[in-house]
């Protein structure tokens, strides 16, 4: 069926108010619910201006989408979108930046904290009556620590204020040193690890990051130290973390990320110097209403004729076609 209203295309479901706002604006479709994508796609594929969502969104999804123009990506790492594609069709990439900043950064203080005060730990120790045989074992005072952070970008930057209010000390690591900060800047993250208690990861994913975080790196932070990753799994060589883990070379880790979500490794399980959680860095209502409105304001720009809110540093020039 034709119709007369701009035609959208959703890959993944994201937060239900925003999505529902979307499907209100437009005629849209939602290739995740399609029982036979391709089918979708060969129906309906030719029409659609834009797509909204996350997921992979590569090459072969741009061949089925001839008249696309706009990937509004709910996220804002988009590594899974094939960018250098969409550019060379003149499609323009937007992503969430920004307004999940404060969530992001606050599950990476609770897992800071969750790993160095023990609570998953503690919390058995309760449940299973031992507490009445004898107290818990001392842990290590925050305000004592210092706090590597991997990418102190827009999250990065946030952890480091919340840190800061716990008195840790702060160093980084990027590519280029951050101005306006009074940080220790490594160019070298071997250096970061060498200086730090905890490392905490959250730069971007893809290929220029993977294993960023090798053997070397997590042996250096040592049997003391807490390894902390919100950024991507890609980004830490996963096999050898679980090994350093094993074998006490590293004293403990809290990990939001997974090489091969939702798998997990199995041998953290059986590990009590470890938390794990789900990938839930950005998961509250607000943010996600937050991230999905904003790739919606995307779609309605595009198709308002308005300027863009927010391209990907790779789009920025492109003009939408
Ligand atoms: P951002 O503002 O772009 O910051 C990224 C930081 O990483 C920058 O400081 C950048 O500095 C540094 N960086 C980039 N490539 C690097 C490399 N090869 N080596 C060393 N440092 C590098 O990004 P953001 O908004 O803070 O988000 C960061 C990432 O967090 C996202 O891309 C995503 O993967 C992850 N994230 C996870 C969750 C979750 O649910 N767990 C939620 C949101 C975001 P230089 O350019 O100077 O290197």
């Amino acid at each position: 069926m034709t119709t007369q209203r701009p035609e959208v295309m959703i890959t993944r479901p994201f937060y239900p108010a925003s999505m529902e706002w979307l499907e209100r604006e437009y005629t849209t479709y939602r290739l995740f619910e399609a029982p036979d994508r391709d089918a979708m796609l060969r129906e309906v594929g030719s029409r659609i201006q834009a797509i909204a969502g996350g997921g992979a969104v590569d090459a072969a999804l741009f061949g089925a989408l001839p008249a696309l123009r706009l990937v509004a990506y709910v996220g804002v790492g988009y590594e899974q979108v094939d960018v250098a594609s969409a550019v060379q069709r003149g499609i323009v990439v937007t992503n969430t930046p920004g307004v999940l900043n404060d969530a992001v950064a606050d599950l990476a203080l609770s897992l800071l904290l969750a790993a160095e005060r023990r609570i998953v730990t503690a919390d058995a120790f309760v449940r299973a009556g031992e507490w009445p045989a004898g107290g818990f074992p001392f842990t290590r005072h925050l305000g004592d620590l210092t706090l590597g952070i991997v990418g102190l970008g827009r999250i990065g930057l946030e952890v480091a204020h919340r840190a800061e209010a716990f008195g840790m000390t702060i160093a980084y690591h990027n590519r280029n040193p951050r101005s306006g900060v009074a940080y220790a800047y490594h160019s070298d993250l071997l250096g970061l690890a060498q200086a730090s208690d905890i490392l905490l990861c959250v730069v971007p994913g893809g290929s220029e990051t993977r294993h960023l975080v090798t053997e070397d790196v997590l042996r250096a932070l040592g049997p003391t130290g807490t390894f902390v990753n919100i950024a991507r799994g890609s980004v830490v060589d996963e096999a050898a973390l679980v090994r350093c883990l094993q074998e006490g070379a590293l004293g403990a880790a809290a990990l939001d990320v997974f090489d091969r979500e939702p798998a997990v490794p199995q041998e953290l399980f059986a590990l009590d110097n470890v938390v794990l959680t789900p990938h839930i860095g950005s998961a509250t209502h607000s943010t996600r209403k937050a991230m999905g409105d904003l790739a919606v304001q995307n779609v309605l720009a595009l198709l308002g004729g308005r300027p863009l809110l927010s391209p990907v540093a790779e789009c920025a020039a492109l003009t939408p076609r």
